[in-house]
């Protein structure tokens, strides 16, 4: 598989995530040697839980030669910057200006690389996954927050910081119950705000998968789902967007499959026939390992790094 390490040798991974750390040592897709998953809870119990996965696994005989981190954020991605692997404006209580990076390396001893969670998922996507050899691509994520990681021309799409698509504002639904505004913090009615899972439960009182589909929630979580995909392809043009999360299921992507294409209009003539919105629309190939998976790449897989 090209890998950058000794057969012996094998590297750590972290999925930090805003609801759980997913931590796994090993080279690959196929090369999972240890992996534990624990909640997100305080940020100092938490990373020492990680840390110690990874003491424990070098006690263990593990060759560990370095460290790949997909987390939360915002993150502060500028190697060239003091504050290089802090977490910065989170509304995940507590986790805010944490330095995850200087916590991680101190406590291992290994050399320590970060991204966003969902360009951790997008890379183990396109090494492994649904995305598999594509150049233009997003890997998107619904769950508690809503996260997007593009990959354009081969390559994460950074600019000053990485991109926040999550945070996209939206058009509030003509049936969106009255007085609810949305729960991001920063700007209410967002993506995030209105579509995540956290969204879900603040609007309804319970989550998506415990309501009958004749439920209005399902019609109006796919009605935001269907404009945001529209407006992130039209802006970027991916050849495919791979959509995961905890709130994704079967029955609500071929929803958003709908009203995705009734968004483009028949403007993307590749996109205007259902069986093509099939092919564009795909759920992830690796499952709920994505994010752990692209965490151990953006260290063991050289051209994975990005
Ligand atoms: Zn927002």
């Amino acid at each position: 598989m090209g890998l950058g390490v000794p057969d012996a040798s094998c590297c750590g991974g972290i999925e930090a995530g805003g609801t759980r750390f997913v931590c796994a040592t090993g080279t690959g897709a196929d090369d999972l040697r240890a992996l534990v998953e624990f909640p997100t809870g305080r940020p100092a119990e938490t990373i020492a839980r990680a840390i110690g996965f990874f003491n424990d696994a070098r006690d263990q005989g593990a060759d560990l030669q370095a460290l790949g981190v997909g987390s939360f954020g915002p993150l502060e991605l500028d190697p060239a910057r003091s504050d290089y692997g802090h977490i910065s404006t989170t509304p995940k209580p507590g986790w805010q200006d944490v330095d995850l990076v200087g916590q991680l390396s101190r406590g291992t001893g290994l050399p320590v690389r970060i991204d966003t969670d969902v360009n951790a998922a997008a890379r183990a996507e396109r090494l492994w996954g649904a995305a598999r050899g594509l150049d233009h691509f997003l890997y998107v994520t619904v769950g508690t927050g809503i996260g997007v990681g593009a990959w354009i021309g081969g390559r994460p799409l950074h600019g000053v910081r990485h991109p926040e698509m999550g945070h996209m504002l939206l058009p509030p639904d003509p049936e969106e119950p009255a007085g609810f505004g949305g729960i991001c913090p920063y700007h209410g009615g967002c993506a995030e705000g209105l579509a995540s899972g956290a969204a879900l439960v603040a609007r309804w009182g319970r989550r998506l998968e415990e309501l009958p589909e004749a439920h209005p929630a399902w019609r109006i979580e796919a009605a935001y789902l269907g404009t945001f995909l529209a407006a992130l392809a039209l802006t970027l043009q991916p050849e495919r967007i791979v959509i995961g999360g905890g709130v994704m299921n079967p029955a609500l992507l071929a929803r958003v499959r709908d009203t995705l294409r009734a968004r483009l209009a028949g403007y993307q003539r590749a996109l205007a026939a259902p069986e093509a919105v099939e092919d564009f629309l795909v759920l992830p190939g690796l499952g709920g390992r994505a994010g752990v998976l692209g965490a151990i790449a953006m260290v063991a897989v050289p051209d994975a790094r990005g």
